[in-house]
C-alpha cells in the first residue's frame, strides 16, 4: 500500500499557485491604505453578482452574518419561525435563534442530504417568515421545488458551501443564490472560494432588500452618523476582498478539478459494497465542497484512515435538533430519522483541487484496504 499522508484540505498547495496574484492585490490595498470597504470590496461585489446572476451583492464579515443580515432585512424577529434543515453547519440555525426567532426543523432528502421541500412545506405555520434551504457539500437544493411548495414565502438560500454551483431544470440554468429571495455565501478559508480569514457575501435581485442590507452592514446608516435602523458592524475586509479577487478567476477551474477527483473516487470505490458514493441530482453541477460518502462501518473506517494518515472528517456528527443549546425547542431523538442516520454514516474524504494522482491513489488504497480489497 502507498504510504503518503493526505490532508483533508491543503491550503498551502493552493497558495503557491496564486502567490504573486494575491500578493499584488494585497500590496495595492496596503499602498492605498483603504482598509474599510473601498474599491476592492466594490470590485468583488460586482464580480460575485456577475457569477451569481444577481442584481446586487453585499460583502459582509462572514457567512454567519450574511444569514443574520438576511433575516433582519426580512423583518424576522421575536414570535417568528424559520424552517430549516437539522443537517447543516450550526450557523444556519444559530442565526435564527440570534434574531430572536424560533428554528423549526424538517428532515432531509437521504440522497442529496439537502432539506426536503415537501417536509419543509409541511413544517410551515402561520408564524413562518422564511425557509432556509442549504446547498450542502456543494450541490444546490432544488430551489424551483421550494418555490413551488412555498409560494410567496421568502427563501434564504444558504450557499456558504456552494458558490458557483449550478442547476439546470427545463433548459433553464440557475446559479446558487440566483433564484432565492436572498442568497448567502461564506469565504471561510475551507470554502471553495476561501479568504485568508473570515468573509461573507449576500446576494439578491430585490432593490429594497439590498438597500436595507447595505444599511444593516454599517450600523443601520446610509448617511454617516444618522441611523434609521439598528444594524451591525459587518463589513468585508478590503484585504480579504483583495485575496478573493485574485482567487475568483480560478474558481471554475478548481471546481472542475474537484469534480474530476470526485469522478475518480466514484469509479475507484464503486465495487466497495459498504461505501455509498455521493449522489448528485442529475440537474445539478456540484462544486464538491466536500466529497461525502456513507458507510455502515463509518467509525472504524475513519479510525483506519486516520491511522494511515488520510485526512477525513464527519460533517456533521450531531444534527442540530439534538444539540444541547436547542434542548429548549423540545425535539426528541428519532424525530428526523434521515438527518440522524446521515450523522451516523457520513465521512468526507479529501477532494481539494490540488490533490495529486499519488494522493488520490493513497486515499483509495486506504479505503479499499480497510475492506480487505
Ligand atoms: C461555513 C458555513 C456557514 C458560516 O459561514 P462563516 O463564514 O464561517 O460564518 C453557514 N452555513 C453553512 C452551511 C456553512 O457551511
Amino acid at each position: 500500500m502507498t504510504s503518503i499522508s493526505v490532508p483533508l484540505l491543503d491550503l498551502k498547495a493552493q497558495h503557491v499557485t496564486i502567490r504573486d496574484e494575491v500578493m499584488t492585490l494585497l500590496t495595492q490595498v496596503v499602498e492605498e491604505q483603504s482598509f474599510i470597504l473601498g474599491p476592492m470590496v466594490g470590485r468583488l461585489e460586482c464580480e460575485v453578482a456577475g457569477l451569481s446572476k444577481t442584481r446586487y451583492a453585499i460583502g459582509c464579515a462572514n457567512g454567519t452574518d450574511a444569514l443574520l443580515i438576511a433575516m433582519r432585512a426580512l423583518g424576522i424577529g421575536r414570535d417568528d419561525e424559520v424552517v430549516t434543515t437539522p443537517f447543516t453547519f450550526f450557523a444556519t440555525a444559530g442565526t435564527i435563534h440570534n434574531v430572536g426567532a424560533t428554528p423549526v426543523f424538517a428532515d432531509i432528502d437521504p440522497l442529496t442530504f439537502n432539506l426536503d421541500p415537501a417536509a419543509a412545506a409541511a413544517a410551515v405555520t402561520s408564524r413562518t417568515k422564511a425557509v432556509i434551504p442549504v446547498d450542502l457539500f456543494g450541490q444546490m437544493a432544488p430551489i424551483e421545488q421550494f418555490r413551488g411548495a412555498l409560494g410567496a414565502l421568502p427563501i434564504i438560500e444558504d450557499a456558504a458551501q456552494s458558490i458557483g454551483a449550478r442547476r439546470g431544470v427545463d433548459g433553464f440554468e440557475t446559479m446558487a443564490g440566483q433564484e432565492a429571495t436572498i442568497g448567502t455565501y461564506s469565504f471561510f478559508p475551507s470554502k471553495n472560494l476561501g479568504g485568508y480569514g473570515d468573509g461573507g457575501m449576500i446576494v439578491t435581485q430585490d432593490e429594497a432588500l439590498f438597500t436595507t442590507m447595505m444599511k444593516l452592514r454599517t450600523h443601520g446608516s446610509m448617511k454617516t452618523y444618522y441611523h434609521e435602523i439598528v444594524g451591525y458592524n459587518s463589513r468585508l475586509d478590503a484585504l480579504q476582498a483583495a485575496v478573493l479577487l485574485a482567487k475568483l478567476p480560478h474558481l471554475e477551474q478548481w471546481s472542475a478539478a474537484r469534480r474530476a477527483n470526485a469522478a475518480f473516487y466514484d469509479q475507484a470505490l464503486s465495487d466497495v459494497a459498504d461505501v455509498v458514493t455521493p449522489y448528485i441530482d442529475p440537474a445539478n453541477t456540484s462544486i464538491y465542497n466536500q466529497y461525502t460518502v456513507r458507510a455502515q462501518k463509518r467509525d472504524a473506517l475513519q479510525a483506519h484512515l486516520k491511522k494511515h494518515d488520510i485526512g477525513c472528517s464527519i460533517y456533521y456528527p450531531l444534527p442540530l435538533h439534538l444539540q444541547p443549546c436547542f434542548a429548549y425547542l423540545g425535539y426528541k431523538e428519532g424525530q428526523f430519522p434521515e438527518s440522524e442516520r446521515a450523522a451516523h454514516e457520513v465521512l468526507s474524504l479529501p477532494v481539494f483541487p490540488e490533490l495529486t494522482i499519488a494522493q488520490r491513489d493513497a486515499v483509495v488504497d486506504a479505503v479499499r484496504s480497510f475492506y480487505g480489497r
